[in-house]
């Protein structure tokens, strides 16, 4: 079990107050703190190694290089995967986005499926649409059961030879539901299907390994590992990213222009176009360095154990009504006071005015408060920091909110 409180001393960016109280933030979903470790290696990397990558025969371009390819081997390490197969992207919005503009036009045409849950995040969807549009494929989403688990029996139905692409959402940012990836993926490649699985959530959370997931693409987000903004990853099968057009185009994607014509790089390098985050790349390897480190079980384990916590605490808030009881669930807890009037927003400012961090609104994730027929929640996060302490906060928090909501 990892000692959070003696992890915390290595976060600056919890320290302090927030309207003149200890800040509690518990908004690790939405994006997480930075330790030392991350902080210190950008730092000296901007000091003294910051160069241009691929393009200098001087030294200091050569060792920023070197940098940026072995945070590459980082990446591959933490995922069990081959370098050659990350890609270097914006974060998981953007690498859904490569997906369903490079695959999904290359291979999707009218009559085909993209089947989706009904959990994923807007990150998930709305790229599939704009692609259906453009290649007449249709996206289909997989319902959900009221405890907020997938509707395994609909998928099995759902899931036939016309899909061509499942997309998956690990952990649900909006429900804390973790879905059986293995299982599902194993379920897809009976009919052929390629399984994309946004880790945006799992990755801080759980040990991710794509040979056991059984998946073809996988997405995550720097900032959202105690990494830097700015930067995250696709990984995606060999075979398949080779299979793939470019989608932007310019320096670094190419292997010889000429007006005529120009023929592209292999992948990573094809979906690489333009001077890439540098410092962002070494700063994802530091974060990732320092997760591995902690160990990603024991970091699981742990947070677990505090979620349990959590949400025991949370079920003595009278009025609280809870979202997502899947039987496997982990570090999201979204709810909402029932009390006439009572928006989740309402909640979010009584608890900031106490210095609690939450997010409160539909968390990128419409159809998720459609079906459960609300228009928002407010949503307490964890990260490794998180300790039992913050959590008595916020029910202390939610007592006095609940109090005021009530007059
Ligand atoms: N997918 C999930 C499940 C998320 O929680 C998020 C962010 O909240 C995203 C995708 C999008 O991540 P980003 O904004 O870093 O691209």
């Amino acid at each position: 079990m990892l000692d959070a409180l003696a992890l915390r001393a290595q976060f600056p960016g919890l320290s302090g107050s927030a309207n003149g109280k200890p800040f509690v933030y518990l908004d690790s979903a939405a994006t997480t703190q930075k330790p030392l470790a991350v902080i210190e290696r950008m730092d000296y990397f901007l000091r003294n190694e910051y160069g241009t990558v691929h393009r200098g025969l001087y030294a200091r371009s050569v060792r920023s290089t070197q940098l940026y390819e072995d945070a590459r081997a980082t990446v591959a390490r933490f995922l069990n995967a081959e370098v050659d197969e990350v890609v270097y992207t914006m974060g998981t919005t953007d690498a859904i986005n490569l997906v369903a503009w490079s695959w999904g036009r290359a291979h999707l045409k009218k009559g085909d499926r993209v089947l989706v849950t009904g959990m994923e995040h807007h990150a998930n969807i709305v790229p599939w649409q704009i692609t259906a549009e453009i290649t007449g494929a249709e996206l289909v989403a997989c319902p959900l059961l009221d405890d907020g688990s997938l509707d395994e029996e609909a998928f099995d139905r759902l899931c036939d030879e016309r899909v061509k692409l499942v997309g998956l959402v690990h952990i649900a940012n909006s429900l804390g539901t973790i879905n059986p990836v293995q299982r599902l993926a194993a379920r897809a490649k009976r009919h052929g299907a390629l399984v994309l699985v946004d880790a945006a959530q799992s990755a801080p959370h759980l040990p991710l390994d794509v040979k056991t997931l059984g998946c073809d693409f996988l997405a995550f987000s720097g900032h959202k590992v105690y990494g830097p903004t700015g930067i995250g990853v696709l990984w995606g099968r060999r075979d398949v990213l080779a299979s793939m057009p470019p989608w932007r185009g310019g320096g670094e994607m190419i292997e010889k222009v000429t007006f005529e014509r120009t023929t592209f790089a292999k992948p990573p390098a094809r979906f690489e176009a333009g001077t890439p985050p540098i410092t962002e790349a070494i700063g994802l390897a530091a974060a990732l360095e320092w997760l591995m480190a902690l160990g990603l079980a024991n970091i699981a384990a742990t947070e677990h154990a505090l979620y349990t916590y959590a949400e025991a605490r949370l079920a003595e808030v009278p009025d609280l009504v809870r979202y997502g009881q899947a039987p496997q669930r982990s570090s999201v807890l979204a709810f909402n006071l029932a009390l006439p009037g009572a928006h989740a927003a309402d909640v979010s400012s009584l608890l900031d005015m106490q210095g609690i961090a939450i997010r409160a609104g539909h968390h990128c994730a419409q159809p998720v408060m459609a079906r459960f027929g609300v228009p928002a929640t407010a949503r307490a996060s964890l990260g490794v920091y998180t300790t039992r302490d913050d959590i008595d906060r916020l029910v202390e928090g939610l007592l006095k909110a609940r109090t005021m909501l009530a007059m």
